[in-house]
């Protein structure tokens, strides 16, 4: 079965973010079915979901209340266009959506993944400025930021590796440096740079984007809350929006709901995606002010409409996940359950501090990073990690030397076990293979 599966996908698939051929290398794994954190392949092996399937995952693979709410909504109604009609999922998640975001987010747009709410919220800042009278062509993200990979996305990240190739074809942007690490201090010094460039800049600019606490494919690189409070405060100063990317940070990965809430601010647009759905079907919201939506309102011949849609917009189905997701958000106590299992996992994550081959680790809430030093980047001591996991039954998948553990929220202490011991084993046989 496996191996029939592999050929004829290797016949007709191209799979993302893959060299193809590596696969001449390394097998594919098929999986046959998920039950909770785990992975079952045809051959009855088992593998821990560390990634959470990448990040979309909150509450384990066919969780019986969201697969319940699906089943329901399927036969009901699987889905209309949303220009002109609307359905009760979709009202019903908006509305949950307002009330559990920072209080001036107000509005709600849909689209279908991630990247497409990077392009709808540069669009909206960018068309906003349009409509006050005032053309801003700029964006400014932070060095070593991840936002997508559709062209605007991909403008205004500053992951190398995707991008460069495409440089010729993207949109302007500026990066601002990030804070090096998590202290207060780095936070403040790299404030002081953001002040510098949004005054030389002055009114070029429509929004700055970032991710809110966690860079996440930029290596779960991590800093201070002050950033964040300090960024709304200078781009407000300027009239530039700020647009918070919580596409990974959001529902309760960094131990509040959105990471936003540790720094106490609103920001201008809020991104959701990937948790939204808790990992079933894809989804996306953008969340504005009405200051921003009262800036398109007016009589259709004066063009100041947001003439932007996606088919599948605002989907039932996915909706009807998103509101199972929230509903065990709202009937156990998710958050404080993940504080107990954080500590564990940063008890666990100590014993990593000691091997001399690795460089820094980390955590906040529900994701922790172990940095490998990497002599060559040649070794591909991340891919080396990837197929030590798979081999010990653990899903790990590095992001190049940086190993991280982000698992669904219902993972036990047992299972935090195997996931951490594996992954320390594999840093442990690596390190001696260099010896
Ligand atoms: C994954 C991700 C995106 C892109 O989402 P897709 O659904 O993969 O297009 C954007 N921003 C951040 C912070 C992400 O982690």
């Amino acid at each position: 079965m496996n191996s029939h599966i592999i050929e004829e996908d290797l016949r007709y698939l191209w799979h993302p973010c893959t060299q193809m051929k590596d696969h001449e290398l390394f097998p594919l794994v098929p999986i046959k079915s998920a039950k909770g954190v785990y992975l079952y392949d045809f051959d009855g092996n088992s593998y821990i979901d560390a990634i959470s399937s990448w990040w979309v995952n909150l509450f384990g693979h066919a969780n019986p209340h969201i697969s319940q709410k699906i089943k329901e909504q399927i036969d009901t109604l699987e889905h209309v266009l949303l220009a002109g009609f609307t359905h009760e999922p979709a009202v019903l998640l908006a509305k949950s959506l307002v009330k559990i975001t920072p209080q001036a987010l107000q509005k709600v747009f849909f689209a279908d993944n991630g990247s497409s709410a990077v392009e709808v919220a540069l669009k909206m800042s960018y068309h906003f400025h349009h409509n006050k009278g005032e053309c801003r062509p700029l964006f400014l993200s932070l060095a070593n930021s991840y936002h997508g990979e559709t062209i605007g996305a991909l403008s205004v990240g500053d992951v190398k590796l995707y991008k460069d190739t495409y440089a010729p074809l993207l949109i302007r942007s500026l990066q601002a440096p990030v804070p090096k690490d998590q202290s207060p201090s780095s936070a403040k010094e790299a404030l002081g740079e953001l002040a510098k460039i949004l005054h030389r800049h002055d009114k070029e600019i429509s929004a700055m984007i970032l991710e809110p606490l966690i860079q996440g494919a930029g290596g779960m690189h991590m800093y201070h809350p002050d950033y964040l409070a300090g960024a709304r405060e200078l781009t407000q100063g300027y009239g530039v929006h700020l647009i918070a990317d919580e596409i990974m940070t959001g529902f309760g990965r960094t131990g509040t709901m959105f990471g936003c809430e540790q720094a106490g601010i609103s920001p201008d647009f809020m991104l959701l995606s990937k948790g939204l759905t808790g990992g079933y079907l894809p989804l996306s919201a953008v969340l504005t002010t009405d200051e921003i939506y009262d800036a398109f309102y007016g009589d259709y011949h004066e063009h100041k409409a947001f003439l932007h849609s996606h088919s599948y917009t605002g989907n039932p189905l996915a909706c009807s996940a998103a509101l199972a997701t929230l509903e065990i958000f709202e009937q156990q106590d998710i958050l404080g359950e993940n504080r107990i299992k954080s500590s564990y996992i940063a008890q666990k994550l100590e014993r990593f501090r000691t091997l001399d081959n690795v460089k820094e680790v980390r955590q906040l809430g529900m994701v922790a990073a172990v940095e490998m030093i990497e002599e060559n980047p040649k070794d591909r001591i991340g891919m080396q990690v990837y197929l030590y996991g798979l081999r010990h039954g653990v899903l790990l998948r590095p992001l190049g030397p940086v190993i991280y553990f982000m698992p669904p929220y219902t993972i036990t202490n047992d299972e935090i076990d195997t996931m951490m011991d594996v992954a320390y084993n594999a840093i442990e046989t690596i390190r001696r293979s260099f010896k």
